[in-house]
């Protein structure tokens, strides 16, 4: 497993999910485990090799692809693990996760562990902003993409942003990225714009010195999509029927899982334009319509 030197005593495992390292002599603080047991494998087998010690993983937000080793390495080596309540709930409940994309209990096909990672129980609840252990790892709120995230800056100033943005290469490939609460999203990459780091590290895209380009980038994205969707309300329209639309609008195909990642961020942003008063639901033959209001 590739370690990668970032500063002092931060370093970072980097992969589909980027996961964080920082060392205190012996001991080793996460951010974040990866997908599933295997990745959790990985991480035990690197430690173990160091003889280093995994104290806590530090869980940026529920969502599987970064809490799905925590299962594995909290039973193999009986680490801590530290999260803010809304992750930790999920965490420990991790059918929340389809539950929430479907609004009810999940059906096989969304059983799957890109959405449901193995339960962990959580040790730590981050209630605040700041340090919250003898580590000296700051949690940082990122609200916006899921239900309560929080970045993590180390003592070195390298701040792991999370899901807070997402690499070019996502952006252009996805287009319509996972988001629960639009303007906060909008309100966290202003924050990070502000930030001043050494390195600043998402989780899915490599590590730069420079944010702005990115957090621009991504902010263009969630506006685009956005557009899209007031757009489609200009004759009154169904979310289903939005998600197909910009589905060929930006030519992207999509599995049942994909669809349901689609539909919440879809669903963010009707929530969004329906704040600014740009659009109204109301009900017509049975279905749940939204049409421009003005
Ligand atoms: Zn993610």
């Amino acid at each position: 497993m590739e370690k990668r030197h970032l500063k002092g005593s931060t370093f970072l495992f980097p992969g589909k999910v980027n996961v964080g390292y920082f060392q205190k002599e012996e001991d080793v603080w996460l951010v974040d485990t990866g997908l599933d047991d295997e990745a959790g494998r990985k991480i035990a087998r690197y430690l173990e090799y160091e003889k280093k010690r995994l104290r806590c993983i530090v869980g940026t937000h529920s969502n599987a692809d970064h809490c799905g080793g925590n299962a594995f390495l909290k039973k193999r080596t009986g680490c801590l693990i530290a999260a803010t309540p809304l992750e930790a709930a999920v965490m420990e409940n991790t059918f929340m996760e389809p539950l929430l994309l479907w609004t009810a209990f999940p059906f096989a096909e969304i059983s799957n562990r890109f959405l449901q990672a193995k339960p962990s129980s959580v040790d730590i609840l981050i209630r605040n902003p700041g340090i919250f252990d003898e580590s000296g790892l700051e949690a940082v709120p990122l609200p916006g993409h899921f239900l309560e995230m929080i970045g993590v800056r180390t003592p070195d100033d390298v701040f792991f942003v999370a899901d807070a943005l997402f690499s070019e290469t996502l952006l252009a490939k996805y287009h319509i990225m996972f988001v629960l609460d639009v303007q906060a999203a909008l309100e966290t990459l202003e924050f990070i714009e502000q930030q001043e780091a050494e390195w600043f590290v998402p989780s899915h895209a490599p590590a730069v010195e420079n944010i702005r380009p990115l957090a621009e980038a991504n902010r263009k994205s969630l506006m685009r999509v956005s557009q899209a969707v007031l757009d489609c309300c200009s004759e009154p329209v169904g979310k289903d029927e939005i998600v197909r639309r910009l589905g060929t609008l930006f030519g992207i195909s999509m599995s049942i899982t994909e669809f349901l990642l689609y539909s919440a961020a879809i669903s963010a942003h009707l929530t969004w334009l329906r704040k600014k008063a740009l659009i109204a639901p109301f009900i017509e033959d049975g279905l749940l319509l939204w049409r421009r209001s003005s």
